[in-house]
Protein backbone atom coordinates (compact mmCIF):
# COMPACT_ATOMS: atom_id res chain seq x y z
CA UNK A 1 0.00 0.00 0.00
CA UNK A 2 1.10 3.47 -0.89
CA UNK A 3 2.81 5.69 1.75
CA UNK A 4 -0.40 8.17 2.97
CA UNK A 5 2.45 11.09 2.31
CA UNK A 6 3.21 9.82 -0.95
CA UNK A 7 -0.21 10.20 -1.98
CA UNK A 8 -0.84 13.66 -0.57
CA UNK A 9 2.26 14.57 -1.92
CA UNK A 10 1.23 12.91 -5.61
CA UNK A 11 -2.04 14.74 -5.29
CA UNK A 12 -0.56 18.16 -4.81
CA UNK A 13 1.77 17.60 -7.80
CA UNK A 14 -1.20 16.72 -10.15
CA UNK A 15 -3.09 19.81 -8.77
CA UNK A 16 -0.56 22.07 -9.31
CA UNK A 17 0.27 20.69 -12.69
CA UNK A 18 -3.90 20.65 -13.92
CA UNK A 19 -3.90 24.70 -12.09
CA UNK A 20 -0.87 25.76 -14.52
CA UNK A 21 -1.50 24.32 -17.63
CA UNK A 22 -5.44 25.62 -17.35
CA UNK A 23 -3.93 29.28 -15.66
CA UNK A 24 -1.43 29.45 -18.50
CA UNK A 25 -3.76 28.36 -21.73
CA UNK A 26 -6.46 30.64 -20.63
CA UNK A 27 -4.20 33.40 -20.45
CA UNK A 28 -2.90 32.91 -23.67
CA UNK A 29 -6.45 32.38 -25.19
CA UNK A 30 -7.62 36.11 -23.37
CA UNK A 31 -4.71 37.50 -25.75
CA UNK A 32 -5.41 35.64 -28.88
CA UNK A 33 -8.47 36.97 -28.62
CA UNK A 34 -7.70 40.45 -27.86
CA UNK A 35 -4.87 40.18 -30.93
CA UNK A 36 -8.00 39.45 -33.08
CA UNK A 37 -9.90 42.60 -31.89
CA UNK A 38 -8.36 45.15 -33.17
CA UNK A 39 -10.14 47.85 -31.44
CA UNK A 40 -8.66 46.76 -27.90
CA UNK A 41 -5.00 47.94 -27.03
CA UNK A 42 -2.43 44.76 -27.51
CA UNK A 43 0.85 44.12 -26.28
CA UNK A 44 2.81 42.18 -28.52
CA UNK A 45 3.01 38.21 -27.12
CA UNK A 46 6.28 38.40 -25.88
CA UNK A 47 5.62 41.14 -23.60
CA UNK A 48 2.39 39.89 -22.97
CA UNK A 49 4.09 36.95 -22.33
CA UNK A 50 6.04 38.09 -19.79
CA UNK A 51 3.37 39.72 -18.30
CA UNK A 52 1.38 36.63 -17.86
CA UNK A 53 4.56 35.00 -16.05
CA UNK A 54 5.15 38.08 -13.71
CA UNK A 55 1.48 37.29 -12.43
CA UNK A 56 2.04 33.74 -12.17
CA UNK A 57 5.16 34.31 -10.31
CA UNK A 58 3.21 36.40 -7.94
CA UNK A 59 1.06 33.40 -7.56
CA UNK A 60 3.44 31.12 -7.18
CA UNK A 61 5.20 32.88 -3.88
CA UNK A 62 1.53 31.81 -2.13
CA UNK A 63 2.80 28.35 -2.92
CA UNK A 64 5.36 26.00 -1.31
CA UNK A 65 8.50 23.95 -1.47
CA UNK A 66 7.86 21.78 -4.29
CA UNK A 67 4.85 23.19 -5.61
CA UNK A 68 6.82 25.94 -6.21
CA UNK A 69 9.34 24.86 -7.82
CA UNK A 70 7.34 22.35 -10.13
CA UNK A 71 5.02 25.28 -11.24
CA UNK A 72 8.35 26.99 -11.84
CA UNK A 73 9.81 24.40 -13.68
CA UNK A 74 6.18 24.03 -16.10
CA UNK A 75 6.06 27.57 -16.36
CA UNK A 76 9.83 27.57 -17.58
CA UNK A 77 8.78 25.14 -20.09
CA UNK A 78 5.96 26.36 -21.43
CA UNK A 79 8.07 30.07 -21.92
CA UNK A 80 10.59 27.94 -24.33
CA UNK A 81 7.76 26.02 -26.23
CA UNK A 82 6.12 29.31 -26.98
CA UNK A 83 9.86 30.62 -28.16
CA UNK A 84 10.01 27.60 -30.36
CA UNK A 85 6.53 28.31 -31.74
CA UNK A 86 7.96 32.42 -32.75
CA UNK A 87 11.19 30.61 -34.59
CA UNK A 88 11.06 29.83 -37.88
CA UNK A 89 14.07 28.11 -38.29
CA UNK A 90 15.10 25.82 -41.10
CA UNK A 91 17.67 22.97 -41.16
CA UNK A 92 21.30 23.25 -41.99
CA UNK A 93 20.64 21.69 -45.36
CA UNK A 94 18.23 24.30 -46.33
CA UNK A 95 20.72 27.42 -44.62
CA UNK A 96 22.12 29.46 -47.23
CA UNK A 97 19.78 27.89 -50.32
CA UNK A 98 17.68 29.26 -52.47
CA UNK A 99 14.50 26.40 -52.66
CA UNK A 100 11.02 25.89 -54.93
CA UNK A 101 9.83 23.18 -53.98
CA UNK A 102 11.03 20.21 -51.70
CA UNK A 103 11.92 17.00 -53.36
CA UNK A 104 10.49 14.03 -51.26
CA UNK A 105 11.02 10.93 -51.47
CA UNK A 106 8.15 9.74 -49.79
CA UNK A 107 5.81 11.57 -52.08
CA UNK A 108 3.89 12.62 -49.18
CA UNK A 109 1.06 15.05 -50.58
CA UNK A 110 2.01 18.49 -48.77
CA UNK A 111 1.76 21.40 -50.39
CA UNK A 112 2.57 25.29 -48.68
CA UNK A 113 0.42 28.05 -49.51
CA UNK A 114 2.51 31.30 -49.42
CA UNK A 115 1.11 35.19 -49.70
CA UNK A 116 3.01 38.53 -50.37
CA UNK A 117 3.40 41.52 -50.36
CA UNK A 118 1.11 42.43 -47.22
CA UNK A 119 -0.34 42.55 -44.80
CA UNK A 120 -3.39 45.01 -46.79
CA UNK A 121 -6.02 45.82 -44.46
CA UNK A 122 -8.43 45.23 -47.68
CA UNK A 123 -6.94 41.49 -47.92
CA UNK A 124 -5.35 39.76 -45.38
CA UNK A 125 -8.20 39.62 -43.07
CA UNK A 126 -10.33 38.00 -45.53
CA UNK A 127 -7.61 35.51 -46.31
CA UNK A 128 -6.97 34.44 -42.42
CA UNK A 129 -10.61 34.15 -42.42
CA UNK A 130 -10.70 31.63 -45.27
CA UNK A 131 -7.27 29.93 -44.02
CA UNK A 132 -9.09 29.65 -39.99
CA UNK A 133 -12.45 28.33 -41.72
CA UNK A 134 -10.54 25.69 -44.14
CA UNK A 135 -8.55 24.98 -40.43
CA UNK A 136 -5.13 25.37 -42.44
CA UNK A 137 -1.56 27.02 -41.88
CA UNK A 138 -0.04 29.27 -44.56
CA UNK A 139 3.20 31.29 -44.72
CA UNK A 140 3.17 35.06 -44.96
CA UNK A 141 6.14 36.68 -46.90
CA UNK A 142 5.52 40.41 -45.55
CA UNK A 143 6.98 43.78 -46.26
CA UNK A 144 8.72 45.99 -43.78
CA UNK A 145 7.12 49.23 -44.56
CA UNK A 146 3.79 47.57 -45.12
CA UNK A 147 3.97 45.99 -41.52
CA UNK A 148 5.09 49.01 -39.89
CA UNK A 149 1.49 50.55 -40.94
CA UNK A 150 -0.46 47.44 -39.78
CA UNK A 151 0.95 46.25 -37.16
CA UNK A 152 -2.04 44.50 -35.39
CA UNK A 153 -2.43 42.51 -38.67
CA UNK A 154 0.81 40.64 -38.46
CA UNK A 155 0.03 40.49 -34.57
CA UNK A 156 -3.15 38.60 -36.43
CA UNK A 157 -1.38 36.41 -38.59
CA UNK A 158 1.46 35.14 -35.85
CA UNK A 159 -1.35 34.52 -33.21
CA UNK A 160 -3.33 32.67 -35.65
CA UNK A 161 -0.53 30.10 -35.90
CA UNK A 162 0.88 31.38 -39.52
CA UNK A 163 4.76 31.36 -40.28
CA UNK A 164 6.36 34.74 -41.42
CA UNK A 165 8.89 35.05 -43.78
CA UNK A 166 11.03 38.16 -44.85
CA UNK A 167 9.99 40.22 -48.13
CA UNK A 168 12.61 43.30 -47.68
CA UNK A 169 11.38 46.41 -45.98
CA UNK A 170 10.56 48.62 -49.25
CA UNK A 171 10.18 45.82 -52.06
CA UNK A 172 11.98 47.68 -54.74
CA UNK A 173 13.30 45.86 -58.02
CA UNK A 174 16.79 47.46 -58.30
CA UNK A 175 20.12 47.09 -57.02
CA UNK A 176 21.57 46.43 -53.82
CA UNK A 177 25.05 47.50 -52.18
CA UNK A 178 25.21 44.23 -49.38
CA UNK A 179 24.73 47.64 -46.68
CA UNK A 180 21.61 48.75 -48.49
CA UNK A 181 20.49 45.01 -48.70
CA UNK A 182 21.46 44.55 -44.87
CA UNK A 183 19.09 47.31 -44.41
CA UNK A 184 16.44 45.95 -46.44
CA UNK A 185 16.26 42.92 -44.31
CA UNK A 186 17.48 43.62 -40.97
CA UNK A 187 15.22 46.42 -40.27
CA UNK A 188 11.77 43.73 -41.38
CA UNK A 189 13.18 41.26 -39.09
CA UNK A 190 13.78 43.92 -36.52
CA UNK A 191 10.59 44.80 -36.76
CA UNK A 192 8.74 41.26 -37.11
CA UNK A 193 10.47 40.74 -34.26
CA UNK A 194 9.70 43.68 -32.16
CA UNK A 195 6.19 43.64 -32.81
CA UNK A 196 5.82 39.70 -32.13
CA UNK A 197 8.90 38.04 -30.75
CA UNK A 198 8.76 35.88 -34.08
CA UNK A 199 12.43 35.15 -35.63
CA UNK A 200 12.47 34.22 -39.42
CA UNK A 201 14.81 32.35 -41.25
CA UNK A 202 13.03 32.61 -44.29
CA UNK A 203 13.56 35.30 -47.20
CA UNK A 204 11.64 35.84 -50.53
CA UNK A 205 13.03 38.28 -52.82
CA UNK A 206 10.54 40.96 -54.43
CA UNK A 207 9.33 39.85 -58.20
CA UNK A 208 11.79 36.60 -57.44
CA UNK A 209 14.95 38.80 -58.56
CA UNK A 210 18.23 36.51 -57.50
CA UNK A 211 20.71 38.52 -58.73
CA UNK A 212 20.51 42.17 -57.39
CA UNK A 213 22.28 41.58 -53.85
CA UNK A 214 19.50 40.34 -51.96
CA UNK A 215 19.75 36.91 -52.37
CA UNK A 216 23.27 37.17 -51.93
CA UNK A 217 22.99 39.51 -48.26
CA UNK A 218 20.23 36.68 -47.36
CA UNK A 219 22.54 33.54 -48.30
CA UNK A 220 25.08 34.88 -46.32
CA UNK A 221 23.15 35.25 -43.36
CA UNK A 222 22.03 31.78 -43.48
CA UNK A 223 18.75 32.68 -44.78
CA UNK A 224 16.51 30.07 -47.13
CA UNK A 225 15.95 32.11 -49.87
CA UNK A 226 12.01 30.70 -50.53
CA UNK A 227 10.86 30.81 -54.27
CA UNK A 228 7.58 28.98 -55.27
CA UNK A 229 7.10 25.99 -57.90
CA UNK A 230 3.57 27.07 -58.71
CA UNK A 231 2.65 30.95 -59.30
CA UNK A 232 -0.86 31.43 -59.68
CA UNK A 233 -0.37 35.23 -61.41
CA UNK A 234 -2.62 36.79 -59.18
CA UNK A 235 -0.06 39.86 -59.29
CA UNK A 236 -1.57 40.31 -62.83
CA UNK A 237 -4.86 41.98 -61.25
CA UNK A 238 -6.23 43.03 -63.87
CA UNK A 239 -5.38 40.90 -66.33
CA UNK A 240 -6.23 37.25 -64.40
CA UNK A 241 -9.14 35.71 -64.22
CA UNK A 242 -10.51 33.97 -61.11
CA UNK A 243 -10.76 30.37 -62.87
CA UNK A 244 -7.59 31.29 -64.83
CA UNK A 245 -5.87 31.55 -61.27
CA UNK A 246 -6.84 28.32 -59.70
CA UNK A 247 -5.71 26.83 -62.63
CA UNK A 248 -2.07 28.42 -62.86
CA UNK A 249 -2.08 26.58 -59.27
CA UNK A 250 -4.04 23.50 -59.65
CA UNK A 251 -1.85 22.74 -63.25
CA UNK A 252 1.75 22.91 -61.85
CA UNK A 253 0.62 21.37 -58.28
CA UNK A 254 3.09 18.95 -56.69
CA UNK A 255 3.76 16.95 -53.77
CA UNK A 256 6.22 19.28 -51.91
CA UNK A 257 5.00 22.51 -54.08
CA UNK A 258 5.08 26.21 -52.99
CA UNK A 259 2.24 27.75 -54.47
CA UNK A 260 2.48 31.63 -54.52
CA UNK A 261 0.12 34.08 -54.35
CA UNK A 262 -0.51 37.58 -52.79
CA UNK A 263 -2.64 39.20 -49.97
CA UNK A 264 -1.09 42.82 -50.50
CA UNK A 265 0.54 45.16 -53.03
CA UNK A 266 -2.27 45.83 -55.09
CA UNK A 267 -6.32 45.06 -55.77
CA UNK A 268 -5.84 41.21 -54.80
CA UNK A 269 -9.72 40.61 -54.51
CA UNK A 270 -9.73 37.79 -57.36
CA UNK A 271 -7.31 35.82 -54.48
CA UNK A 272 -10.06 36.44 -52.66
CA UNK A 273 -11.92 35.38 -54.74
CA UNK A 274 -9.90 32.00 -55.61
CA UNK A 275 -8.99 31.05 -52.41
CA UNK A 276 -11.81 28.72 -51.54
CA UNK A 277 -12.30 27.06 -54.61
CA UNK A 278 -8.20 26.65 -54.96
CA UNK A 279 -8.35 24.76 -51.53
CA UNK A 280 -11.57 22.64 -51.95
CA UNK A 281 -9.98 21.34 -55.38
CA UNK A 282 -6.38 20.74 -53.31
CA UNK A 283 -7.94 19.10 -50.91
CA UNK A 284 -10.06 16.99 -53.24
CA UNK A 285 -6.65 15.64 -55.22
CA UNK A 286 -5.67 14.38 -51.58
CA UNK A 287 -3.04 17.61 -50.46
CA UNK A 288 -2.30 18.35 -46.76
CA UNK A 289 -1.30 21.65 -46.11
CA UNK A 290 1.56 22.97 -44.69
CA UNK A 291 3.36 25.96 -43.87
CA UNK A 292 7.00 26.56 -45.41
CA UNK A 293 8.82 25.54 -42.20
CA UNK A 294 6.96 22.35 -41.90
CA UNK A 295 7.56 21.36 -45.25
CA UNK A 296 11.25 21.80 -45.05
CA UNK A 297 11.41 20.14 -41.94
CA UNK A 298 9.44 17.03 -42.79
CA UNK A 299 11.75 13.88 -43.23
CA UNK A 300 12.02 12.28 -46.88
ZN1 LIG B 1 6.47 40.73 -53.54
Amino acid sequence: MANPCQLVWQYRLSISLIAATLGFIASLSVSVARSVNPKLAIPSPNLNQQEQLNSKMLQINGLIGEEQEIYQQMLAYLAEEEAKRLTFSVPVEFQGKTIRSRVLNNKAKVIALTFDDGPSSETTPQVLDILQREGIKATFFVVGKTVKNHPQLLKQIVADGHAIGNHTWNHHYHQYSPWAAAQELETTAQLIHKLTGVKTALFRPPAGILNNGLVNYAHQKKYAVIMWSADTKDWQSRRITVPKLINNALEDAQPGGIILLHDGGGDRSKTVQALPKLITELKQRGYQFVTVPELLDMPD
